[in-house]
């Protein structure tokens, strides 16, 4: 059984999660800790919670979900791992920062591995399924554990709400494809943890989100 951590972080209110099982080897995902009581809320509880840390994984690589990556990255010596369509999204980091006028402070690891998407990644004794998500950025994966019913969904679907497709490589009508085609298959009961704001379930949204509602 798998238990989900989420935090919330940086001016974007981004949400961070960390999963671990009875193994207390843990995978952080999407880290956006900017400051520095932001890092240590999220090594604190990895101290407290005395997890081993052994992957960092990205949904996408929007620069709100990576603000940390270094830092978890270096601190405790585990590789990055992206979809390989989502490379060119990681290498634009310091570019967009410098349009938003934010302060690089650490640019994300520029050594990453690649999801192989139809093995699925595992740690401890945990097995997760990825699946590919196009539209609001172009290498977008989702983590979906059916055993312990969650997805890690990062920008894609929100409680009522979709992710933004105006950003470099998003794709409106891909978007809608991409939740009804990988997300509005798996069980109604799912819960499903967003980038941003609550969590929300499947069905809630399949059946309520105005923007994939067919009217
Ligand atoms: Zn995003």
């Amino acid at each position: 059984m798998i238990s989900v951590k989420k935090f919330t972080f940086n001016p974007f209110m981004e949400n961070t999660y960390v999963l671990f099982d009875e193994t207390k080897e843990c995978v952080i995902i999407d880290p956006g800790c900017f400051s520095v009581e932001e890092e240590e809320e999220l090594s604190n509880f990895i101290d407290e919670t005395q997890l081993n840390p052994v992957m960092l994984w990205h949904t996408h690589s929007h620069l709100d979900h990576v603000f940390g990556s270094s830092f978890v990255a270096n601190k405790y010596n585990i590789d990055l791992w992206i979809y390989k369509d989502d490379l060119q999204t990681l290498n634009a980091f310091n570019m967009v920062c410098k349009m938003y006028g934010i302060p690089v402070k650490n640019s994300p690891p520029n050594k990453c591995k690649f999801f192989n998407l139809s093995e699925g990644i595992s740690f401890g004794k945990s097995k997760i399924d990825i699946r590919f998500v196009p539209g609001h950025a172009p290498g977008h994966v989702v983590f979906i554990s059916e055993n312990s019913n969650f997805v890690i969904n990062g920008d894609c679907l929100f409680d009522g709400s979709i992710g933004r497709t105006d950003l470099p490589g998003g794709n409106h009508q891909q978007l809608l494809e991409s939740i009804r085609k990988e997300l509005f298959s798996l069980d109604d009961k799912m819960v499903v943890y967003c980038g941003h704001g609550p969590e929300t379930t499947i069905g809630k949204e399949k059946y309520s989100n105005p923007f994939l509602v067919k009217q």
